[in-house]
């Protein structure tokens, strides 16, 4: 052994072991606040790290209160939440990424109180007797979309997954070869369909399908006409499908239900925003759409949630179905999305359902946000400025359409640092970049959190 090799080991000597920590007083103020077993593990790391780094030839403290003041810090870390609340400043509305819908008041009170106590979950009051957990929502939705019957699952994937698999296992689904889609994190329509057991009949071509192309396809093993809304991206120039109403008619003529992945949830007319017409739930209904899947915290401005809307007999089939005992929402989710649906019903949610709060925000009150912020930021010695950009939908709805909107802009020439800078602070801030510029979207950024914003932009920009 080398005299270095002598030190390292000389050095592993004299660090304390687990129990002589645990004696200090310390460590009874630590026990007192995380408990006994995660101090131990947060000793038996500390120690172990510290090993580590003596093995590795890194001059280190000496043993003693910095060991104690490690293991601290790695509990205070330890129970930090990895799921943060986060400010998008990206202006994109419906962020996959980013949990999709925030909640109306209702929607949030809702839940709280479902969350609190016991409910009447699948619990016939009147009748002190075993209810069903699938008439939750079910009322609302079909007076929303006209539809016979619905129900709530945990979301559109399993929605779908799930009226493939009790409608069409064993037999044919017929698909036009332009919907063969992957909606992103793993959802592709064929492996979904392989999924429900149900054989996949691709028809026409990616550009053009007709409906005699659907026509000739159907036979004695044709369990259903699937249409899936390309809802992330566009398809331009020579193009053509059958409308639904077209794809209903011949469904119907050959006794096979019409089936309809909508994907957005879309209950208002996006048209009327400016922005690109997204097909709606209610009009896949009055098309003639047998059954209607969608998610419920895409543009509906729910929680996350899968729901099927349709004709009694089909969802008759779905309900009793195992797999819907598998995929069924959750009594928090069923009160938020009631609470939302709620919403819609008194024709209030262009004015109480965030995601339709930030599509409806008028341009001239996105303008004064950002210069009022740029503003306030000169103030604080901050060059930053205003400039023109787009806010998008997002959550694979409405490809290519974006709403006008006004960014904040600070230049950087260090801008991906003030970016990363942001995004690891508290309250963490997601914003976008383009070139040397950090763009602030006011339009995603909630009532509440603006102050919080002006906050972590000051300190991450004078920390650079
Ligand atoms: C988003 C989407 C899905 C998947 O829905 P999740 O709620 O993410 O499970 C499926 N189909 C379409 C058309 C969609 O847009």
């Amino acid at each position: 052994m080398n005299a270095s090799e002598l030190d390292k080991q000389a050095a592993l000597r004299q660090l304390p072991g687990v129990d002589r920590l645990l004696a200090t007083n310390e460590a009874a103020a630590l026990a007192a606040d995380y408990g006994h077993t995660l101090l131990v593990a947060a000793l038996r790391a500390v120690l172990a790290e510290r090993r580590a780094a003596i093995l590795a030839g890194q001059a280190v403290p000496p043993a003693g209160d910095d060991l104690m003041a490690a293991a601290a810090a790695w509990l205070a870390g330890y129970l930090v939440p990895t799921l943060q609340g986060v400010i998008n400043a990206t202006g994109v509305i419906v962020h996959t990424n980013l949990g999709r819908a925030p909640l109306s008041a209702a929607a949030q009170a809702a839940i709280q109180q479902a969350a609190a106590g016991y409910s009447s979950l699948e619990y016939d009051l009147p009748a002190g007797a075993r209810g069903s957990r699938s008439v939750h929502a079910a009322q609302l939705l079909c007076r929303l979309t006209g539809a016979e019957a619905a129900l709530a699952v945990n979301n559109n994937a399993a929605a779908v997954l799930l009226m493939l698999t009790a409608l069409c296992r064993g037999q044919e689904v017929i698909i036009s070869r332009g919907q063969l889609v992957e909606i992103g994190g793993g959802f592709r329509v064929p492996d979904v369909m392989a999924q429900s057991g149900a054989r996949l009949v691709e028809v026409g071509t990616t550009n053009r399908t007709h409906l005699r192309d659907y026509a000739q396809a159907i036979n004695e093993r044709t369990g259903a006409i699937l249409v899936a809304h390309h809802s992330n991206f566009r398809i331009v120039g020579f193009t053509s499908e059958p409308s639904l109403a077209e794809l209903a008619e011949l469904a119907h003529q050959h006794d096979v239900p019409l089936l309809y992945d909508q994907g957005s949830g879309a209950l208002l007319d996006t048209a009327a925003y400016g922005l690109a017409g997204e097909p709606t739930v209610p009009a896949g209904i009055a098309a003639g759409a047998d059954v209607v899947a969608f998610s419920g915290d895409k543009l509906l401005g729910g929680p996350q949630a899968g729901l099927l809307c349709g004709r009694e007999a089909l969802l008759a089939r779905i309900r009793q179905h195992p797999l819907a005992r598998a995929v069924r929402a959750d009594k928090l989710c069923l009160a938020g999305l009631s609470a939302t649906l709620a919403h819609y019903l008194r024709a209030e949610a262009p004015a109480t359902v965030p995601v339709w709060q930030m599509i409806a925000r008028p341009g001239a009150d996105i303008g004064a946000t950002a210069q009022d912020w740029a503003e306030q930021l000169q103030g604080a010695g901050i060059p930053a400025g205003v400039q023109p950009g787009e806010s998008a939908v997002g959550g694979g709805s409405l490809p290519g359409s974006t709403l006008p909107t006004t960014l904040l802009a600070i230049e950087s020439v260090a801008v991906d640092a003030l970016a990363t800078r942001l995004r690891v602070g508290e309250p963490p801030v997601v914003a976008r970049v383009a070139g040397d510029r950090l763009l602030v979207d006011p339009r995603t950024v909630l009532p509440g959190q603006e102050q919080l914003l002006l906050d972590a932009l000051i300190a991450a920009i004078t920390a650079g």
